[in-house]
């Protein structure tokens, strides 16, 4: 019997497996049901290509975690960038944040996006939800041109549905000042947002950063461990392979749908029905090793307008040099469905590749490789189920000695920062009650 069980080796656990050991605390296992660790945060090496699941690119603003960056890995291992991101949209690129950025889009696009702020609905106090949210702060205009059409292609549902207590730091506001200045400004972009300026490992794609990490642990992480069953009264974790493991803790970062479904028919009601109504989407994420240079000099860019089925196309050599061979380029794209919606993903990434090949002029005889990788759970949906029964499905685990962490574990829209200091403080919280 370990003390402490912590399921998925994502970057959640591996982190609350490091902050219990260097507090310490050796009792502990870590189980992973893949053969590598790593989760969300995995690269994949093809044709000599490196492919991340989707972008993935590291913002550090608190000082722990950037002092931890500096002792297990060392800045010297990063591109340190500034962002050079864009939408396209109406034939034209504008720089990101659309809301600030208007020059280059047809007039009326633009008088539209101004009216619509001058008369944004500012008596809305409470908006009930993100489409709610985006005419209070942005005006139809840019909801129109923009936000709808865009956080429509990423959640697959519909605006009403969704809250938006999550658009904190990911949102840039914006002012009329702004918003005339970027719509006649040629200047250089004004770092904007939490991503204006971000890191990247040189070699190895995101997956090195977590490795390193990973390689500082004493304890070893069992992998190939599917966990199958958990017992949150008897408190032991079933696996795939017949192993059994007890524990007085659980940390579950796996996703907390699936880990409530192997409990079926044992848990409280609030469980139970969290089991059916977490909601999340799906994320197709194509990659191509493309035979030409410099494909693009930007880093990505956004698609709002429905002809185009990704809202994301982005380009890996622009983040290092080792992502892709000498004389060739590495793209990433990604389209969203629902959760458990699978049914037009083949002829949407058959789309998807064609209009991508078509934007670019890439040829046939260009592609070096490709690679898909789907991603089950990749943003979660804040709808209004979640919002009213979350906090109790946490207080219902934590009753039972279970900490649900990380992006998945936690049901919530976070980075690898986020994530790494969620690993540290529930590994403290742990430790301290102990
Ligand atoms: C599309 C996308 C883009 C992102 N871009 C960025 C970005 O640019 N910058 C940034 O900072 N963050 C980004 N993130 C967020 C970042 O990836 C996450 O915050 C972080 O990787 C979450 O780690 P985790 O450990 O919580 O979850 P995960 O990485 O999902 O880890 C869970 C682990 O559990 C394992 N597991 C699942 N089921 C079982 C089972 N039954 N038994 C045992 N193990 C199991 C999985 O294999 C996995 O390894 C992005 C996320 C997504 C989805």
């Amino acid at each position: 019997m370990a003390k402490v069980v912590i399921l998925g080796g994502g970057l959640a656990g591996i982190s609350a497996a490091y902050h219990l050991e260097q507090n310490g605390f050796h009792d502990y296992v870590l189980f992973e049901k893949e053969r590598d660790i790593g989760g969300l945060c995995g690269t994949v090496e093809q044709d000599g290509f490196t492919f991340d699941y989707t972008g993935h690119l590291l913002h550090i603003n608190d000082p722990y975690f950037e002092q931890l960056i500096a002792d297990v890995v060392g800045f010297d291992q990063f591109n340190v960038i500034n962002r050079k991101s864009f939408i396209y949209s109406q034939d034209t690129y504008t720089k990101f944040p659309y809301q600030i950025n208007l020059r280059g889009l047809p007039i009326e696009t633009i008088s539209a996006c101004i009216d619509g702020y001058v008369k944004r609905h500012k008596h809305i106090k409470n908006p009930k939800n993100f489409k709610e949210w985006v005419l209070k702060n942005f005006g139809s205009g840019f909801a129109r041109h923009f936000f709808s059409p865009y956080q429509q292609k990423i959640f697959a549902c519909s605006l009403n549905e969704i809250t938006a207590s999550w658009t904190g730091r990911f949102v840039p506001n914006t002012s009329l000042e702004k918003i005339i200045a970027g719509a006649i400004n040629e200047d250089e972009e004004t770092p904007v947002g939490y991503n204006a300026q971000f890191y990247y490992p040189k070699k190895g794609g995101i997956l090195f950063w977590v490795k390193k990490l990973a390689e500082q642990l004493q304890n070893k992480i069992v992998t190939n461990a599917k966990a199958t069953t958990v017992d949150m009264v008897s408190k032991y974790v079933g696996f795939s392979n017949g192993h059994v493991e007890t524990y007085e803790t659980l940390i579950n970062t796996i996703p907390l749908d699936t880990f409530l479904i192997m409990q079926r028919g044992t848990m409280a009601n609030v469980l139970e029905s969290a089991a059916d109504n977490l909601r999340c989407n799906s994320v197709i994420n194509f990659n191509l090793g493309v035979k030409r240079p410099n494909l693009s000099d930007k880093h990505w860019i956004y698609f709002p307008e429905k002809q185009y089925p990704f809202y994301r196309i982005g380009f890996g050599h622009n983040f290092a040099d080792s992502m892709a061979p000498e004389g060739c380029s590495s793209l990433y794209g990604e389209f969203a469905h629902l959760y458990r919606t699978e049914k037009w993903v083949d002829k949407t990434l058959q789309e998807a590749l064609q209009q991508t090949k078509k934007l670019l002029n890439i040829a046939d005889d260009e592609i070096a490789t490709e690679k898909i990788i789907p991603i089950s759970h990749a943003y979660v949906i804040y709808d209004h189920w979640r919002e009213r029964n979350l906090p109790k499905v946490h207080k219902k685990l934590h009753e039972q000695n279970v900490h649900s962490i990380g992006r998945y574990g936690a049901w919530k829209y976070c980075s690898m920062q986020e994530t790494l200091l969620d690993g540290k403080n529930i590994a403290e919280k742990i430790l301290k009650a102990a």
